[in-house]
Order: structure tokens, then C-alpha cells, then sequence
């Protein structure tokens, strides 16, 4: 049996010629003929489900060595031991994606991933079937089990890469083996484990560490500490950014409407005019991102062109939501880092028209570590002298964000902190006034979609002025 070999297991029980009808991690999801692959969980281990797994018709199992499971009246079953599950799902993942010639391109940064991934396959798709991570699906699971849906159809795949501690990215890699791999970025985020942001640094350029010798390697020429960490590797990079010496770079860049971007991509002597569907200057980076990868792997600038232009945007990524009254809602609510609030803010900033006020909604910044209390003191500061009217505040860091707030000149009775979705939804309702800009953004955690939500419902969706 060739996935037996592949992750190095051994067939402890069973036919080693049985064939499986596809592979799964969830007992809930096993049919008749499947593999079920054990995993363990921050909260649940996968062995504990083995016995309903088979109940459901599983033809397989991949367990730890020295589970013992009682299938000896079941002999058509297959129970494969491995030393550790997770690793041999990546070792599996690593040999399926071998057996196919798929154009792979791999993504990794401190924020943007998954906008650059859905912008990347908007493009490769309109020349290719293109397999790509569903949602931000970028962990030790996700892209294996993203990798094993590869088929012959698939002719280009872009996938993710997610981390929060060192290691995480060179393993990614190695299972991927990308043929075009690009860093977005470098910032505070997951500093929990990385320490501070050459620690981020270090392990975001595992991937250019790992990949191999004949990829292309794609680097925010405008990131400098990610260039700084970079030169240290021996090898050729493809640059983008808005400064000049990139390879690829953003000219000419204006705003065309409350969801549009227009902007020429420039590449040694050519240019393209390219319309970008959404808003905020961070998404023009990602979609240079998403450029450079294409013409790395050879795609037509048409397809570029093309596919940027009928990109559909992300829930909670910076989602410009027109509200009746002439409010206008950014919905950013899908997380938060030190580093994406400053980047999100400059942009947030550019959308208050001039008889506007920026409200900002701000949650806890979660995984942060020892740098918690400083970056949202930080924040506070980076709010007030944004020139927002007002900081409404929910999570635990309140007092740190309110200290910097005032701290910047912000008047105490301008921040106000929250206990509730609900209290702060209706703090935000009291104080907006037309052509307001509520820009809201907070850690996964946090929940803060229930607070757009909340918005929506309240002031109900404009169509008319999208
Ligand atoms: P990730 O997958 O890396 O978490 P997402 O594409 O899901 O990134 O975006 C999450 C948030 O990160 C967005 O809502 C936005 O606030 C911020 N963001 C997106 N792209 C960038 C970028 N290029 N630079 C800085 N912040 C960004």
C-alpha cells in the first residue's frame, strides 16, 4: 500500500491492496470506504472517535502507534500506526502533491494572506483549474488536507501558509515544495512564541529557507525588515512594492469609488491598468502580490488584468459597507494585529470624506505576549493622532488603550470602553452623525462581526450609493 510507504507507517491489520474513497479527519464527515486519519486537537483527540469512524463505514484507520483497537473480526478494515499522525498527514500530503506537475504557489506574511491567496486564484483561474485553500485553512491541517484534494484536473494551485511559532513555515514548505513563493509582509502579529519581530522575520523566511533552489521567490521590496532578513539567503528575489527599484510596483494609484482602486502595474517596461473592486492601499499591495505571482508562473497580463478586476473581496477584510444617513461602514472585523490596524487605519483615514469624523471600534489584539500592554497603549496613541472623534473600546486592554488615547491628546470623554457586542453597538449608534466612517476591527476572538451586524441591522445597507 503506497500511503502506508508514504508516511512511513506500518499496516498493523488489514488487506494492504484495500483503496480508500477519500480521506478524512472528521468522524462526523466519514462515509463508507473512507480513511479516517486520527488527529489530535487543542480540544479533542481524533483516537477517541476511531470506534465511530468504522461504525460509519471507514475502510482505514491511521492511528498512533500503540492505540490498540479491537477490528479482528473485521478484516477487510486497514489500521495504519504511525509515529505521530500530524506528521505522517504531512508526510502524506508532501507525497500526493509529488505525483502531480500542478504550478504551485505558496503565501505567507503577517496579515493580507488570505485577500493575496483569493486575489492570486482570481487570476489563475481565469486561465487555469486552480486548487486553493478554503478560508484561512493554512495550518499543519489545512494545507495537507488541502494538498490531498489535488487532482489531474488541477493545473496551478496557491495555498496559505500560517505560523505562530518557529518551525511552522519551514515544515510548510517542505510539504508544499512551491514552485513560487511569496512573503507579504512582516509585523506584530503572533509575537506569543517569536518573541519580537525578527523573531516573525525569522520564521516567515523559512519559506524562502525551504523552498527549493529553482523557485521563485517573491519579497515586499518595501518591507525593510523583511529585506534585511532576506539578504542573508544567497539567492535571486522578484521585488514588489509602491517604492521604485521594485520589480513590480503600484504607480499612479487613486480611488475611483467607496469599492474601487485604480492603479498601473509596472513591470520592467510594460504597464497595465488594473481596477481593483475594493479599497484601502494594503490591498493594492496584495494585489501586487498576486500580480507578481502570476508573472512568475507565466500567466498572460490579460489574466491579471482580468482576474483583479472581478476580485469579489473577503468577508470582515476591509469591507466598505454603505449604510443609510450616509454612514459608511468598514467592516475589518475578521482580526487584528498592531501591524494591520496601522496599515488599515491609514486607509480607513482616506475614505472620511471632509464633512465626516473617523469612529473607530477597536477589541483586544490577542497573541501578542510580553508586548500586549505597550501595543495597545500603542494603538491608543496611533487612534488619537489619526484624528479620530471617537475610540470605543471592548476586551481586556481598555485602560492601556484609553491611557495612549489621552496620552495623545484624545479628551477622556472621547474614549469610551465597553462591556458588551450590545453595549458598545448602541455607544456607537448614540455618537455617529451622516458621513460618518465607523472603521471596526478586533481580534478573531473577539467577535466584533456581531457588532457590524448589529450596525447593519440598525442602520440598514445603502444600495444605492455602492
Ligand atoms: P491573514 O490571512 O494574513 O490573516 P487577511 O487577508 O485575512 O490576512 O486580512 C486580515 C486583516 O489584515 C485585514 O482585515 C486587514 O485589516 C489586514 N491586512 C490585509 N492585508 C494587509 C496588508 N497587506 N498589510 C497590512 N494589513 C493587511
Amino acid at each position: 500500500m503506497e500511503i502506508v510507504k508514504a508516511v512511513q507507517g506500518n499496516l498493523v491489520h488489514g488487506n494492504p491492496r484495500v483503496c480508500f474513497a477519500a480521506f478524512n479527519s472528521d468522524s462526523r464527515g466519514v462515509h463508507p470506504g473512507d480513511l479516517f486519519w486520527a488527529l489530535k486537537g487543542e480540544r479533542f483527540d481524533g483516537h477517541d472517535f476511531v470506534s465511530q469512524a468504522i461504525r460509519q463505514g471507514a475502510s482505514g484507520v491511521v492511528v498512533q502507534k500503540g492505540y490498540t483497537i479491537s477490528v479482528e473480526d473485521r478484516p477487510e478494515i486497514a489500521v495504519i500506526a504511525v509515529d505521530n499522525t500530524l506528521r505522517a498527514l504531512g508526510d502524506l500530503a508532501a507525497w500526493w502533491r509529488r505525483q502531480h506537475t500542478v504550478k504551485l504557489a505558496a503565501i505567507t506574511g503577517s496579515s493580507g494572506k488570505t485577500t493575496a491567496k483569493e486575489m492570486t486564484a482570481t487570476i489563475l483561474e481565469m486561465g487555469n483549474k486552480t486548487l486553493k485553500n478554503p478560508g484561512n485553512h493554512n495550518n499543519l491541517i489545512g494545507l495537507p488536507v488541502t494538498l490531498l484534494k489535488l487532482d489531474e484536473s488541477h493545473k496551478r494551485a496557491v495555498i496559505e501558509m500560517g505560523m505562530n511559532h518557529k518551525g511552522e513555515i519551514a515544515r510548510l514548505t517542505q510539504i508544499a515544495d512551491p514552485d513560487t513563493a511569496a512573503i507579504l509582509n512582516v509585523g506584530m502579529a503572533h509575537l506569543e512564541g517569536l518573541g519580537d519581530i525578527d523573531g516573525v522575520a525569522e520564521a516567515k523566511t523559512e519559506l524562502i529557507a525551504q523552498s527549493s533552489p529553482d523557485a521563485k521567490i517573491i519579497l515586499n521590496g518595501d518591507d525593510a525588515v523583511l529585506m534585511r532578513h532576506a539578504s542573508q539567503f544567497d539567492r535571486e528575489f522578484v521585488t514588489f512594492g509602491m517604492k521604485k527599484g521594485n520589480d513590480i510596483r503600484a504607480v499612479h494609484i487613486e480611488t475611483v469609488a467607496l469599492n474601487g482602486i485604480r492603479f498601473d502595474l509596472s513591470c520592467g517596461d510594460d504597464t497595465w491598468p488594473i481596477q481593483l473592486p475594493t479599497s484601502g492601499i494594503h490591498n493594492v499591495k496584495n494585489a501586487l502580490a498576486a500580480a507578481a505571482i502570476a508573472l512568475c508562473l507565466n500567466e498572460p497580463a490579460e489574466n491579471i488584468v482580468k482576474g483583479l478586476r472581478t476580485f469579489k473581496g473577503v468577508k470582515g477584510r476591509f469591507q466598505c459597507i454603505p449604510l443609510e444617513g450616509d454612514v459608511l461602514l468598514i467592516d475589518d472585523t475578521y482580526n487584528a494585529n498592531p501591524f494591520a490596524l496601522e496599515a488599515t487605519l491609514l486607509s480607513a483615514l482616506k475614505m472620511v470624506n471632509k464633512d465626516g469624523r473617523l469612529i473607530v471600534g477597536l477589541g483586544d489584539m490577542l497573541e501578542l505576549g510580553e508586548a500586549a500592554v505597550s501595543a495597545h497603549q500603542e494603538a491608543g496613541s496611533r487612534i488619537a493622532k489619526s484624528g479620530a472623534s471617537w475610540l470605543f473600546f471592548m476586551g481586556t486592554h481598555g485602560e492601556n488603550v484609553k491611557k495612549g488615547a489621552i496620552s495623545a491628546g484624545m479628551p477622556s470623554n472621547q474614549v469610551i470602553i465597553s462591556e458588551t457586542h450590545d453595549e458598545l453597538t448602541t455607544n456607537i449608534i448614540q455618537k455617529t452623525r451622516s458621513n460618518d466612517v465607523i472603521f471596526l476591527k478586533g481580534s478573531r476572538k473577539m467577535q466584533f462581526e456581531k457588532v457590524s451586524d448589529g450596525l447593519e441591522m440598525h442602520f440598514k445597507r445603502s444600495f444605492a450609493k455602492e
